[in-house]
């Protein structure tokens, strides 16, 4: 059995094409520990993406195991991959970013090799220590582990991402001989065309609640969006309320988002919202409520029927 000093290894999520942006936070979260970071680019036809992998600052090495059976990263055979690397390379920790991707495997893992996963990191306090939020944000807990073997998620918007290096690192095309035992059949994809940026990246985000009445009005933040080159978001109301597709839910069960700055528009500020959106750097909300909680997050906020006051702010701009 081979025995290396990689000490954390990234779990690359990708398209086959391309990294997800949380992998480049998580590679500056393993930076805390000093220590060599390698990354697991596991998919098909995907040496783009491992190639991608190895120009990111702090990285060390990039193992890339291509295999069709990775295709569609199904979490079962993701798993797998991921425990036969660990049992050749031996590595000290495991690193996702959070979502949906990591949080299909990640626990997975844990289970399969009797480890205790740590979720949502927001802050690594030492090698055995993390901060990771509870009760929807309103809570920090500070987690110990005892155990040698540390499997993490890290939420993105805690930390930085790493930039692009000058020099890129090698990248070792591995072979793993799996004898894989899938479970369940990738059947279809259905993507939403979103031509606006992705809410993990986006620097601006407009976000449209409940206010919006219907569907028929969503084009109202979108026409704002589109004006400020902006992300579209949604609270879970305007999702349920089928105003728009449920990949643009901001809160504590969509996405946790952190722009530089987010507009939100006939968003009461359910807690189950703020917990999406509390860390972005300026909040501005329209809303007619003077009481509504979200003017309690918000930096700037405007007493005002949105349907009359977004045309005039994109009038204005
Ligand atoms: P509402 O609360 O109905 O607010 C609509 C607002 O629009 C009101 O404040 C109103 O004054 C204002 N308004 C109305 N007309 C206008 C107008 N013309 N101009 C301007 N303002 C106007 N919610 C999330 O968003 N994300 C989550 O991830 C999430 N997860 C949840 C998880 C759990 C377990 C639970 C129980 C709930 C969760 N929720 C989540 C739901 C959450 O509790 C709220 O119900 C939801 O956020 C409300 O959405 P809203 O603000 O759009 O709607």
């Amino acid at each position: 059995m081979l025995k290396r000093a990689f000490s954390s290894l990234i779990l690359a999520e990708h398209n086959n094409t391309k990294l997800a942006g949380g992998v480049y936070s998580a590679i500056n979260a393993a930076d805390y520990f000093n220590e060599e970071t390698t990354v697991l680019v596991a998919g098909e036809n995907c040496s783009s993406v491992a190639e991608e992998a190895s120009k990111i600052k702090g990285v060390t090495k990039v193992l890339h195991y291509d295999n069709p059976v990775l295709k569609n990263h199904m979490a079962d055979v993701m798993t797998q991959t991921l425990q036969a690397v660990q049992t050749q390379y031996r590595f000290k920790r495991i690193i996702g970013a959070t979502s949906q991707f990591s949080r299909d495997i990640i626990p997975r893992l844990g289970g399969v090799m009797n480890t205790q996963p740590i979720s949502d990191v927001v802050r690594i306090m030492n090698e055995k220590c993390f901060k990771r939020p509870g009760y929807a944000g309103n809570a920090i807990y500070t987690v110990t582990t005892h155990q040698d073997f540390i499997l993490l998620t890290i939420r993105s918007t805690s930390f930085d991402r790493n930039p692009v290096s000058k020099t890129a690192s090698p990248i070792e095309r591995i072979d793993l001989n799996i004898p894989f035992r899938p479970v369940m059949t990738w059947v279809s994809q259905n993507l939403e065309a979103n031509e606006r940026p992705e809410l993990g990246t986006a620097k601006i985000i407009v976000t449209g609640g409940r206010g919006l009445k219907s569907k028929d009005n969503w084009h109202v933040v979108e026409g704002l969006a589109e004006k400020l080159g902006a992300g579209v978001g949604a609270s879970r109301a305007a999702v349920d309320a089928g105003f728009c597709s449920n990949d643009l839910q901001i809160g504590q069960t969509g996405k946790i988002v952190a722009p530089n700055l987010y507009i939100a528009c006939g968003v009461s500020g359910a807690i189950q919202h703020i917990a999406g959106m509390k860390d972005s750097k300026v909040i501005v909300a329209i809303n007619t409520d003077p009481e509504a909680p979200i003017f309690s997050v918000a930096d700037y906020g405007l007493v005002a029927d949105l349907f009359k006051a977004i045309p005039e702010i994109i009038q204005k701009l």
